[in-house]
């Protein structure tokens, strides 16, 4: 499917499609991930519009070419063999903020951290738990990022995003299936463009002190000296996923480079020089000997992509 020819007739139309800045052959994908791991994508292209990311789309759709839309990279684990196709992340291309009374619209690409500072200078309260979270805010939606009592869910409005069949269109927050740590864009293969959010008039500096406060206590409880992709289980219903690794013996626990955090149980650190496999199988290990203790089945959080 990917022969020479087939490649370089791809390349010529991507590079015309996104701009020859824009584009990188066998970028290694660990320059893109907060774990560090991760091998090369055939390409790699940084979104620089919302027009590039439908053009870039479309191409890869009308060439059979598989497309992996990343944003951050805070949350994947991506395989040391690659991935094959394309990569489009969408990052500061896509970044612009607007606030106009209690409502904000955002660019997919915007931070979290950028965009809960928006709000809070605007003197907007619901955004104070996202100050923290390292992802932007497309990745945001598609995992409904949330920590500390707070989840996008609840100052989502609608998004615009992008479909696979090449349809642009604006939804309201009710059509995306918000749930834990998931909604319909991991299933429907949605690219989101720009999200729209309302929230409630706050006091900027109570908000400043609020994200003070929960910045402080993430960098007492999480390992955020090391690579990682944040929490690597999901929360099982009743209990946390720290406390039953803990409680299974298995803090410091290690595959290769890979180890359970001693600080958090939650997180799985590279330590230097991990592999994708061995937090592959690191995560299968934990899984294996949590269940095997308490009947318990953890649910990896993290997205693995690429080719095992
Ligand atoms: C130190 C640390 C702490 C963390 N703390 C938290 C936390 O408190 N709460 C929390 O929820 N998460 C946390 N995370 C995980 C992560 O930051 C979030 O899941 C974040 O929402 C991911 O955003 P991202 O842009 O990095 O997405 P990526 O990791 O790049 O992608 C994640 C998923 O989103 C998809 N995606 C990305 N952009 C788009 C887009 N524009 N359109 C459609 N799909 C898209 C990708 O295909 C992938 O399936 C933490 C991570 C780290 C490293």
């Amino acid at each position: 499917m990917f022969g020479e020819t087939d490649m370089s007739t791809f390349e010529k139309r991507l590079t015309a499609a996104a701009g020859a800045d824009a584009v990188r052959r066998q970028e290694p994908m660990h320059l893109h991930t907060s774990f560090r791991i991760g091998g090369p994508a055939d390409w790699f292209v940084e979104a620089v519009s919302p027009e590039q990311v439908r053009e870039v789309t479309a191409l890869c759709r009308q060439e059979g070419v598989p497309l992996t839309v990343i944003g951050n990279g805070t949350n994947l684990l991506v395989s040391d063999r690659g991935i094959r196709g394309a990569v489009l992340r969408i990052g500061a291309g896509l970044a612009q903020v607007s606030v106009k009374g209690r409502e904000i619209t955002a660019g997919a690409g915007v931070l979290l951290s950028r965009l809960a500072r928006a709000a809070q200078e605007a003197g907007l309260s619901g955004l104070a738990f996202a100050g923290g979270i390292p992802g932007s805010l497309g990745g945001g939606v598609c995992m409904n990022a949330g920590a500390y009592g707070g989840e996008l869910v609840q100052v989502l409005t609608g998004v615009t995003w992008l479909l696979p069949d090449g349809t642009l269109e604006t939804v309201p927050a009710d059509r995306l299936e918000l749930g834990y740590r998931t909604s319909v864009c991991q299933k429907n293969g949605a690219v989101v463009l720009e999200a729209q959010m309302e929230l409630s008039p706050g006091d900027p500096s109570e908000i400043a002190a609020q994200m003070d406060d929960l910045s402080r206590r993430r960098r007492e409880k999480q390992p955020l000296e090391y690579p990682s992709a944040g929490s690597a289980f999901k929360r099982p219903a009743g209990h946390f996923a720290g406390q039953l690794i803990e409680e299974a013996g298995l803090k410091g626990f290690a595959v290769g480079g890979a180890a359970v955090s001693e600080k958090h149980a939650g997180f799985v650190i590279n330590t230097g020089g991990a592999t994708a496999r061995d937090v592959r199988d690191l995560l299968e290990a934990v899984a294996d000997r949590v269940e095997k203790r308490s009947g318990i089945r953890l649910e990896p959080e993290i997205r693995m992509i690429g080719e095992w």
